[in-house]
């Protein structure tokens, strides 16, 4: 069991319950704003979560409508870019939080001087408001899908946060919340937590090392307490 030198965070459904009362009211908003009348409820939306990327999601379902695919496209692209400004008012507002027990395991990394940062295939835009409004300034490197524009389960964003942090993979751990999020980390050659959540309890999480019901499952505490450095030896 290798002692761990730096943690990497998925941000949707890992560090903040971002989807359902986050990305999700943005999304209706905009379609109201637009003048459609789609709307998507906890359980429509949890079902589109599988397909990643806002912009694929939103064209997805309009191709799924009946509409062809260049106007789809057309459509998803505009809908995003005013979901993306909406998204940014919801996290000023304050109402993405940080998942609970999460501030608790990046102040132990954090006294551990365990490195942590962020692989993540949302937009810039909102992913460093919300990373700001939240977190503060801990997270060392942070990969975003603007950057990076293969979407997870692609290894892309994991791959580019090991090359800029110079971490080794041996001793560096993921931390999702899904499928397609812990395909992309053990696709870089990480080992991979899972921390689900209501939308992703039923996901295929079998190749992570550790599947745990969020961030307060004693399992998961145990897990990192196991590997950190120095400070927790000896405690109760
Ligand atoms: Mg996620």
């Amino acid at each position: 069991m290798g002692l761990l030198e730096a943690v990497v965070f998925d941000v949707d459904g890992t560090l903040v319950d971002s989807e359902r009362d986050g990305h999700r009211l943005a999304f209706n908003a905009a379609f109201e704003e637009a003048g459609l009348t789609d709307r998507w409820d906890v359980a429509t939306y949890g079902r589109l979560l599988r397909i990643t990327g806002g912009t694929r999601r939103l064209a997805a379902w309009f191709e799924a409508k009946g509409a062809p695919a260049g106007h789809a496209r057309e459509l998803a692209t505009r809908l995003h870019r005013r979901k993306t400004e909406i998204m940014r008012q919801l996290i000023e507002d304050g109402h993405v939080r940080a998942r609970p027990g999460v501030g608790q395991l990046l102040d132990d990394l954090d006294a551990e001087g365990v490195q942590v940062h962020v692989a993540t295939t949302g937009a810039r835009a909102w992913v460093e408001p919300l990373l700001d409004r939240v977190f503060g300034p801990r997270f060392r490197t942070v990969v975003t899908g603007t950057e990076v524009t293969e979407l997870k389960p692609s290894p892309a964003a994991y791959l580019r946060v090991l090359e800029l942090a110079g971490c080794s993979p041996e001793r560096t751990v993921a931390v999702e919340d899904s499928a397609n999020g812990v395909r992309a980390a053990v696709g870089a050659g990480l080992r991979c937590v899972a921390a689900y959540n209501d939308y992703t309890r039923d996901d295929d999480l079998s190749s992570a090392v550790l599947v745990a019901d969020g961030f307060t499952d004693p399992a998961l505490v145990a897990w990192f307490h196991q590997r950190l450095p120095r400070r927790w030896r000896g405690r109760p």
